[in-house]
């Protein structure tokens, strides 16, 4: 009996060691204790979306954007917001968190979709990020969505801004992130020519138009003790506001 309970007892500890080496070998994502407070205990929230990312939101909007808003006629098939899940990884240092997006995956199949609104599939939804997460030093940092407007109705602070659905399907994925899901949102509008202003650039949007398209880019993060999404302190993206229209 004396020797089945020490032979249990070594088994224990060669499965603690065990279990302790195969944790030390997984990828070390940062899960501070401070991402479940609203304050990040005071630090500054960064998001830099990458040129992929940022081709991906852009050219998969545009693509449902409706054509009755362009002018075409009716909408065509499948028309209206877009939806996708953002991925990269996280930095942290003294003073801020940075949210690296280096890719956006679109969503190509929805529960439904409309003008002002889209319920993407979860089954679909599932599939992608099971295979994401096994791709070393990748991580889901949240989601983006398209925001279509007929220029009619578009102002940039209105357009850009979340819904209390955005802020419930955000709160509703929380508990799968690692760290507070990012939100992007990707407003834009067609106009009736290609305007070649300058972009403008503030701390957590940017506003710069593409051929007929003005879009805003806005990036924000769940809080869930404020029940809202707030600003990001500083977004950056470098493609976005590089795009210049040329003449025709
Ligand atoms: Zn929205």
């Amino acid at each position: 009996m004396t020797n089945q309970r020490q032979a249990t007892d070594e088994l224990e500890e060669l499965y603690a060691e065990l279990k302790a080496f195969i944790d030390s070998k997984k990828p070390q994502i940062i899960a501070s204790p401070h991402f479940a407070h609203v304050n990040h205990e005071g630090k500054r929230i960064r998001v830099e979306v990458s040129d992929g990312a940022f081709l991906s939101i852009l050219t998969s909007s545009v693509e449902v954007y409706p054509s009755s808003y362009i002018g075409n006629g009716e909408d065509l098939p499948g028309e209206g917001e877009v939806w996708g899940r953002l991925f990269g990884f996280v930095t942290e240092d003294q003073e801020d968190i940075t949210y690296i997006v280096t890719g956006a995956s679109v969503m190509q199949n929805y529960e439904y979709r409309t003008h002002n609104s889209c319920c993407p599939s979860e089954g679909h939804d599932f599939k992608v990020t099971s295979i994401t997460n096994a791709i070393p030093g990748l991580i889901c940092l949240g989601s983006f969505h398209s925001h279509p407007y007929r220029y009619s109705d578009f102002t940039t602070d209105f357009c850009s801004h979340w819904s209390q659905t955005d802020y419930e399907s955000t709160l509703a994925t929380a508990e799968h992130y690692v760290v507070p899901p990012l939100e992007l949102i990707f407003a834009l509008s067609h106009l009736n020519s290609a305007k070649k202003y300058r972009p403008k650039t503030m701390p957590s949007y940017l506003v710069n138009y593409c051929r007929n398209f003005k879009f805003v880019l806005r990036a924000f993060v769940l809080n869930m003790l404020e029940e809202s999404l707030d600003d990001v302190d500083m977004l950056r993206c470098t493609l976005a506001g590089k795009i210049v229209n040329r003449s025709d």
